[in-house]
């Protein structure tokens, strides 16, 4: 896309505005008043609040930055590109977008030149290319409905929602879907089904609450059966190879990042010769590993998989009752820990392909550990994280 000296020119001009929260708010801004001076219909399709919006942008931003030179990132492109058209957002948006986008960043920097700039609208415009290559070439609808069939608050912040979805929708056990809730229009969240694709069109979520969040907390204690959800086209590829020789397989989950492993895990019980299964699943308090005895289930049925749960208190906190679980005989004993260094106790694991999923501070902390302890983290996948 562009070469290492215009990428270095791109990266020194803009790590002032990055870096810097005041400037980073006045680039989105900005952008988004530039936006909407010369296309007002623009504003139909934000929140009436834009302050995550505004933020949202900026980690954007600051991922295009680190990322434009990955072999992986023009596919990511086309998928979210797919998945603003929940917006009711289409190609010709996108290139008008370019424009504003670029300005802004320019009023903005103070380490600023003609070399930058030329470079700076390169990456500008391959990227809203690539986005609306993505909007303009899929065919499936951007949206589909889903009714709540059932809402399980399995502890004081965390519920189970599952739902029956209008037509078939396309997602692989791994992926994760743009949703929006009746109770908050317009402010769509990433969520990862927690159940493999099915014929009676059902669909899971875990969801737990993020204090001071808009969306999940409204899941969490609002939500009620027969809510209309919209759900957003699949994104993402966390996936399992299954072909002959491939290595085996680690996963580190830690609370509602187990749901889009529990979906592969189902997924490949339903294979005739899955590859063998480690699973560490991780939780604050014994309680957060809410989902452990469908696991553990799943692992008695199907000898390839091992589950491994790890606390980091094996105390309850005082607001909850004890869980009174004894692990059944024949499953490993619980471990302490966070689940990242947990893991690497063991060793590196290189020979295994290893995926990470949980939230952003869990999986950046679990990265860590793998990379000290010598895991090449080619082998390792994880979704974007946060946003
Ligand atoms: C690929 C992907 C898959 C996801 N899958 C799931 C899932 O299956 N289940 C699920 O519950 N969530 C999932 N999330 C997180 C989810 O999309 C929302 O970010 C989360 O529910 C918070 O939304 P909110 O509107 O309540 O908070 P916001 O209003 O968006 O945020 C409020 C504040 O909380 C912070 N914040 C947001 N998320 C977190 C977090 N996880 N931990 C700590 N602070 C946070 C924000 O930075 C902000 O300061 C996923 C996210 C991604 C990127």
């Amino acid at each position: 896309m562009l070469d290492a000296r215009a990428l270095a020119a791109v990266r020194g001009g803009l790590s002032g505005v990055l870096d810097d929260e005041q400037r980073r708010d006045a680039v989105a801004r900005s952008f988004y008043a530039r936006l909407f001076a010369e296309y007002p219909d623009f504003r139909a399709f934000f929140p009436a609040g834009m302050d995550q919006q505004r933020h949202r942008l900026m980690r954007a931003i600051a991922h295009v930055v680190d990322h434009v030179e990955d072999e992986a990132f023009v596919p990511f492109l086309h998928q979210l590109g797919r998945d603003h058209r929940k917006h009711g957002l289409t190609g010709a948006h996108f290139l008008a977008a370019s424009n504003a986008l670029a300005a802004a960043v320019r009023e903005n920097a103070d380490t600023w030149n003609p070399e930058i700039d030329a470079a700076w609208r390169r990456v500008v415009s391959a990227v809203c290319n690539a986005m609306a290559v993505g909007a303009d070439s899929e065919e499936l609808p951007p949206y589909w409905s889903a009714t709540v069939v059932e809402h399980h608050r399995v502890l004081d912040d965390l519920a189970i929602v599952r739902l029956e979805t209008d037509g078939d929708i396309p997602f692989e056990a791994g992926q994760y879907l743009s949703v929006q809730i009746p109770q908050r229009p317009r402010l769509w969240r990433y969520l990862s089904p927690a159940i493999a694709p099915n014929t009676y069109r059902g669909i899971e979520f875990h969801v737990r609450r993020v204090s001071a969040g808009w969306v999940s907390p409204a899941v969490v204690s609002e939500t009620t059966v027969g809510d209309r959800w919209l759900l957003g086209p699949p994104l993402g590829g966390l996936s399992v190879d299954t072909s002959p020789g491939a290595e085996d397989v680690l996963m580190i989950a830690s609370g509602t990042g187990v749901a889009p492993l529990r979906a592969q895990l189902m997924a490949l019980a339903m294979r005739s010769s899955p590859p063998r299964v480690h699973l560490f699943v991780g939780g604050a308090h014994p309680s957060d590993l809410y989902d452990l005895d469908t696991l553990l289930a799943l692992s008695r049925t199907n000898p390839w998989l091992t589950v491994v749960p790890v606390v980091e208190n094996t105390e309850e906190p005082w607001w909850r009752p004890p869980t009174g679980r004894e692990l059944p005989l024949g499953v490993h004993r619980m471990l302490v820990g966070k689940v990242g260094p947990v893991v690497t106790r063991f060793g590196s694991w290189a020979d295994r392909q290893i995926q990470v999923c949980g939230s952003p501070s869990m999986v950046r902390s679990t990265l860590y550990a793998l990379r000290k302890a010598g895991t090449p983290m080619t082998n390792v996948q994880h979704d974007p994280l946060g946003y």
